[in-house]
Protein backbone atom coordinates (compact mmCIF):
# COMPACT_ATOMS: atom_id res chain seq x y z
CA UNK A 1 0.00 0.00 0.00
CA UNK A 2 2.76 2.25 -0.97
CA UNK A 3 0.94 3.46 -3.79
CA UNK A 4 1.27 7.33 -4.90
CA UNK A 5 -2.85 7.20 -4.81
CA UNK A 6 -2.97 5.85 -1.25
CA UNK A 7 -0.36 8.71 -0.09
CA UNK A 8 -1.74 11.26 -1.86
CA UNK A 9 -5.48 10.38 -0.70
CA UNK A 10 -4.57 10.15 2.65
CA UNK A 11 -3.00 13.54 2.80
CA UNK A 12 -5.90 15.01 1.03
CA UNK A 13 -8.54 14.23 3.62
CA UNK A 14 -6.11 15.18 6.50
CA UNK A 15 -5.46 18.49 5.11
CA UNK A 16 -8.92 18.84 4.18
CA UNK A 17 -10.19 17.86 7.82
CA UNK A 18 -7.33 20.61 9.35
CA UNK A 19 -8.51 23.45 7.09
CA UNK A 20 -12.31 23.14 7.63
CA UNK A 21 -11.52 23.06 11.37
CA UNK A 22 -9.67 26.08 11.06
CA UNK A 23 -12.05 27.62 8.75
CA UNK A 24 -14.94 26.69 11.40
CA UNK A 25 -13.11 28.03 14.47
CA UNK A 26 -12.30 31.40 12.46
CA UNK A 27 -16.03 32.02 11.52
CA UNK A 28 -17.38 32.11 14.50
CA UNK A 29 -17.99 30.03 17.63
CA UNK A 30 -21.29 29.31 17.21
CA UNK A 31 -20.41 27.29 13.66
CA UNK A 32 -17.77 25.96 15.64
CA UNK A 33 -19.64 24.02 18.12
CA UNK A 34 -22.70 23.18 15.68
CA UNK A 35 -19.77 21.59 13.60
CA UNK A 36 -16.72 20.20 15.51
CA UNK A 37 -18.25 17.09 16.36
CA UNK A 38 -19.63 16.57 12.89
CA UNK A 39 -16.27 17.39 11.19
CA UNK A 40 -13.95 15.36 13.54
CA UNK A 41 -16.36 12.13 13.08
CA UNK A 42 -16.38 12.77 9.43
CA UNK A 43 -12.80 12.99 9.20
CA UNK A 44 -12.35 9.58 10.84
CA UNK A 45 -14.35 7.89 8.57
CA UNK A 46 -12.52 9.30 5.70
CA UNK A 47 -9.65 8.24 7.60
CA UNK A 48 -10.32 4.69 8.82
CA UNK A 49 -10.46 3.10 5.01
CA UNK A 50 -6.36 3.96 5.14
CA UNK A 51 -6.01 2.32 8.08
CA UNK A 52 -7.89 -1.32 7.81
CA UNK A 53 -7.53 -1.62 4.36
CA UNK A 54 -3.66 -2.68 4.49
CA UNK A 55 -4.56 -4.91 6.96
CA UNK A 56 -7.44 -6.40 5.22
CA UNK A 57 -5.79 -6.35 1.65
CA UNK A 58 -2.97 -8.24 3.06
CA UNK A 59 -5.74 -10.55 5.03
CA UNK A 60 -4.45 -10.09 8.65
CA UNK A 61 -8.13 -9.44 9.68
CA UNK A 62 -7.07 -9.77 13.17
CA UNK A 63 -5.04 -6.51 13.03
CA UNK A 64 -7.78 -4.67 11.21
CA UNK A 65 -10.51 -5.41 14.25
CA UNK A 66 -7.69 -3.89 16.17
CA UNK A 67 -7.41 -0.90 14.24
CA UNK A 68 -11.53 -0.82 14.12
CA UNK A 69 -12.01 -1.34 18.03
CA UNK A 70 -8.82 1.78 18.10
CA UNK A 71 -11.16 3.78 15.71
CA UNK A 72 -14.54 3.37 17.11
CA UNK A 73 -12.74 4.39 20.94
CA UNK A 74 -10.95 7.94 19.47
CA UNK A 75 -14.46 8.49 18.02
CA UNK A 76 -16.46 7.75 21.09
CA UNK A 77 -13.64 9.62 23.67
CA UNK A 78 -14.02 13.07 20.82
CA UNK A 79 -17.30 12.94 22.05
CA UNK A 80 -16.64 14.44 25.26
CA UNK A 81 -14.39 17.10 23.99
CA UNK A 82 -16.57 20.73 24.06
CA UNK A 83 -16.66 23.40 22.26
CA UNK A 84 -17.55 26.29 23.83
CA UNK A 85 -20.25 29.02 22.35
CA UNK A 86 -18.92 32.37 23.33
CA UNK A 87 -14.84 32.10 22.77
CA UNK A 88 -14.76 29.22 20.66
CA UNK A 89 -11.94 27.39 22.57
CA UNK A 90 -12.30 23.46 22.00
CA UNK A 91 -12.12 21.73 25.87
CA UNK A 92 -10.98 18.65 26.39
CA UNK A 93 -12.98 16.33 28.96
CA UNK A 94 -12.00 17.02 32.68
CA UNK A 95 -11.55 13.35 33.34
CA UNK A 96 -11.27 10.38 31.01
CA UNK A 97 -15.01 9.86 30.69
CA UNK A 98 -16.19 13.04 32.33
CA UNK A 99 -16.19 16.14 29.93
CA UNK A 100 -16.08 19.52 30.97
CA UNK A 101 -18.56 21.59 32.04
CA UNK A 102 -17.13 24.90 32.02
CA UNK A 103 -14.57 26.89 29.56
CA UNK A 104 -11.21 26.84 30.63
CA UNK A 105 -10.68 29.91 28.68
CA UNK A 106 -13.63 32.28 29.51
CA UNK A 107 -15.74 30.23 32.23
CA UNK A 108 -18.93 29.79 29.85
CA UNK A 109 -21.02 27.25 30.58
CA UNK A 110 -20.74 24.12 27.71
CA UNK A 111 -23.17 22.34 26.03
CA UNK A 112 -23.44 18.69 24.74
CA UNK A 113 -22.21 18.08 21.14
CA UNK A 114 -24.30 18.50 18.00
CA UNK A 115 -24.80 15.97 15.98
CA UNK A 116 -28.09 15.70 14.76
CA UNK A 117 -29.81 18.90 15.39
CA UNK A 118 -29.66 20.76 11.79
CA UNK A 119 -29.61 24.54 14.15
CA UNK A 120 -32.12 26.21 12.15
CA UNK A 121 -34.84 26.73 15.26
CA UNK A 122 -31.53 28.01 17.09
CA UNK A 123 -31.21 32.42 17.61
ZN1 LIG B 1 -15.04 30.02 26.29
Amino acid sequence: MNSPFFIVGYLAVFIGWFVSGIYLRRRSPKLHRRWFHRITLIGMAALSPFFLAPPLLAGQWQMALIFATFIVFIAASSLRYRVCESCGAVCRPEHFFLAAKHCSKCGAKLLPPVLFESGATEA
